[in-house]
Formats: C-alpha cells, sequence, structure tokens
C-alpha cells in the first residue's frame, strides 16, 4: 500500500504520473483563456494546480472540473507557456476519484462529450462532413 498518498497529498501522484513538478506552473491564467469550456467549470484550469499546491485535494476530487475537461484535449497544453499536460493531470484525477469512491460531480455531460458522441455517431452512418 502506497501510504505516500496520504503523507504527501495527490500532488505527488500528479507529479509522477506528468514527470514534472506542479511548481513550474506561472499561475498565469492562460490555459482558462484558451478553454472553450471554461464556463462549465467550477475550478479555472489555473485554480486546480493552485489547489494541488495548497493539499486542498479534496476540494479538487470534488470539483466538477475533473470530470468536464475534455479527454485528450490538449487546447491549453500547447498555450501553456510551461507545457503542463492538463488533460494528463485531469485524467489522473478522475482516476484517483474514482478510485475513493467520490461520485462524478455533473448534471450533464459536457459539450465536449456530446460533440465527440455526436461526431462518432456520424461516421458510423457514413455521412460527411
Ligand atoms: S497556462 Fe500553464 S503556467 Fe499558466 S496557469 Fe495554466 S498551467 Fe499554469
Ligand atoms: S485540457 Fe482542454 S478542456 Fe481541459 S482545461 Fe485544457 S483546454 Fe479546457
Amino acid at each position: 500500500m502506497r501510504l505516500r498518498i496520504h503523507e504527501d497529498g495527490i500532488r505527488t501522484i500528479v507529479e509522477e504520473g506528468i514527470q514534472k513538478s506542479l511548481t513550474a506552473c506561472l499561475q498565469c491564467s492562460k490555459c482558462g483563456g484558451g478553454c472553450a469550456h471554461l464556463d462549465e467549470f467550477d475550478l479555472s484550469p489555473r485554480q486546480v494546480i493552485e489547489y494541488l499546491l495548497d493539499c486542498l485535494d479534496e476540494q479538487v476530487l470534488n470539483s466538477r472540473t475533473i470530470w468536464l475537461c475534455g479527454k485528450n484535449c490538449t487546447g491549453c497544453e500547447v498555450i501553456c507557456p510551461v507545457g503542463i499536460p492538463l488533460s494528463e493531470i485531469m485524467a489522473t484525477l478522475r482516476k484517483e476519484a474514482t478510485r475513493r469512491g467520490i461520485e462524478p460531480k455533473y448534471e450533464q455531460p459536457s459539450l465536449i462529450y456530446h460533440k465527440y458522441e455526436h461526431c462518432s455517431k456520424h461516421r458510423r452512418e457514413g455521412e460527411e462532413g
């Protein structure tokens, strides 16, 4: 059993996953500015990093943001001046929330998923465009 989870908080798991220290974050908010789905979030991507650094694990794992951030989206990673892979971080946070039995926090699936499913459906039906 990895007791380090309780000693150091989830920040350690995240940093091990991305092989980068979260202290690299400049707290510049460029990630949020480049995210088309910011309005759906309760924590901005910048705040997720800030809260992880402050060991506010419960707030992060109980946020809507970690469930609504797009899978495989690199929209903010390419904007981020230090290349913080937020999509990867959110995936780790979802995994950890699930491991702790925390239910997803959203009333409806993200527009991101709606769009993905819409595109998949039309691909399946052989439609173009
Ligand atoms: S763009 Fe990058 S450096 Fe700036 S707040 Fe977001 S994660 Fe941090
Ligand atoms: S990974 Fe995509 S959805 Fe998530 S915060 Fe960045 S731009 Fe927004």
